[in-house]
């Protein structure tokens, strides 16, 4: 076998993490022989939200779009409204509140955390505005201080997409329960999956009631089974937004081993950290900032390269040197449907700008040492930081890896 391949044995840009127990919990699904939502599992995974978030006002649902859609459900926002929210997040955040005939509101970003910028929201404000969408990039909160002190004083409700922030935190709060809504992912891109699966998080007692029932097909289903009704009715409008047992089973064994992912995480996110920012203080790229106050989950490892065209370059000379990276999100303004749907209020001076240059590195659940080493090297070798700290920035000829 040729040593150089293993060497080169190219490095994937994400792995679904997997703690080797998930068969052990799904075969328990078998011998309980209940397979639909609301059963020992889902029960399972609330518990651990009410001994790890200290709530049990936690719906868990098929995915973190469909917990989405529900708080879109909630807000009641419709045709006459328009929701505010970041243009640089996932379709998913914008969606929801489309379903609901809401306008949407565009604006723009801060260039340090990617999150959505509160004095921005302030001048989008008009008397048609109901709600405002948040979401915490990277597993890094938004100024919530500011964003609630803002809803406050114009009657808004605030809806967090805290897809990628499970166990993160702001001011020692849990990120999903920041707003009046929060929901949360398991897709199995996100830190914890179990294929897909998500999580409606609330503090709001007439949200929760209300959610349980959306969630079951319109139906006071979930009061019948704690014996509170003696059969379930028709009561709202509603769909079908259960996490299945399957799903759930899974789930739960990744919860129970949550810290373990989350610190191995971060511990590469933090090798990334400490060998790129040495290219950082050079100026040659800008690497993620985390605000004292916020705890992230090492989620994502981004760096911002000088523009488009250098991402684009480092992007291939990664690839030449075995490994994976990319890049997100298209501004959804710029979309097609984002056009459709919505406006951007004010000026674009970062979403566009800062999303062309961003570059996610190779990050997943016991990635190897050696590995982000490498990844993190080859950065440095693309802007010439090993051969003189040059501060040119024209990047080397990509070289073919065999
Ligand atoms: C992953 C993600 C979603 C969608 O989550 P699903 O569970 O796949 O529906 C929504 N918003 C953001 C910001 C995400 O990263």
């Amino acid at each position: 076998m040729d040593t150089r391949s293993k060497q080169h044995e190219t490095i994937p840009f994400s792995r679904p993490s997997l703690t080797g127990e998930e068969f052990d919990y799904l075969k328990r699904v078998f011998e309980i022989g209940k397979f639909s939502g609301k059963g020992y599992f889902s029960k399972s995974c609330r518990e651990w939200f009410a001994q790890h978030y200290g709530t049990s006002s936690v719906l868990m649902t098929p995915s973190c779009t469909h917990a989405l859609e529900i708080a879109a459900m909630l807000t009641e926002v419709g045709s006459a409204d328009e929701v505010i929210l970041p243009s640089f997040t996932f379709t998913s955040t914008a969606t929801a509140f489309v379903r609901c005939g809401a306008s949407l509101v565009f604006v723009d970003i801060r260039p340090d955390t990617m999150n959505i910028d509160p004095e921005q929201i302030e001048k989008a404000i008009t008397n048609r505005t109901k709600v405002i969408v948040t979401m915490d990039y990277a597993g890094v909160a938004c100024d919530y201080d500011r964003i609630n002190e803002i809803a406050r004083a114009h009657g808004l409700t605030v809806v967090e997409d805290a897809a990628q922030a499970l166990l993160c935190s702001y001011n020692g709060k849990w990120c999903g329960t920041l707003g009046d809504l929060g929901c949360l992912s398991f897709h199995e891109t996100k830190n914890l999956h179990c294929g897909e699966g998500g999580a409606l998080v609330t503090g709001n007692q007439a949200y929760f009631v209300r959610a349980e029932i959306i969630q079951e097909k319109g139906t006071d289903r979930s009061r019948f089974l704690r014996g509170e009704v003696d059969k379930y009715t028709w009561q709202d409008v509603g769909s079908s937004y259960e996490l299945s047992e399957i799903n759930g089973s899974i789930l739960r064994c990744q919860l129970e081993q949550a810290k373990t992912i989350m610190d191995d995480r971060r511990r590469s996110w933090e090798i990334y950290q400490d060998l790129l920012t040495p290219l950082a203080r050079n100026g040659q790229i800008g690497v993620p900032h985390v605000p004292q106050h916020c705890v992230h989950n090492g989620h994502i490892y981004y760096i911002k390269t000088r523009d488009k065209t250098d991402r684009d370059a480092l992007i291939a000379f990664l690839k030449a040197r075995g490994a994976q990276s990319t890049f997100h999100y298209v501004p959804l303004h710029s979309a097609p449907a984002g056009r459709r749907f919505g406006r951007f209020h004010g000026e674009d001076r970062w979403t566009t700008v800062e999303s062309e240059k961003l570059l996610r590195l190779p990050l997943y659940y016991r990635m190897e040492e050696a590995h982000v080493v490498r990844v993190a090297e080859a950065v440095k070798e693309y802007y010439g930081y090993n051969r003189g700290h040059s501060s040119t920035l024209t990047p080397p000829v990509p070289q073919s890896a065999d």
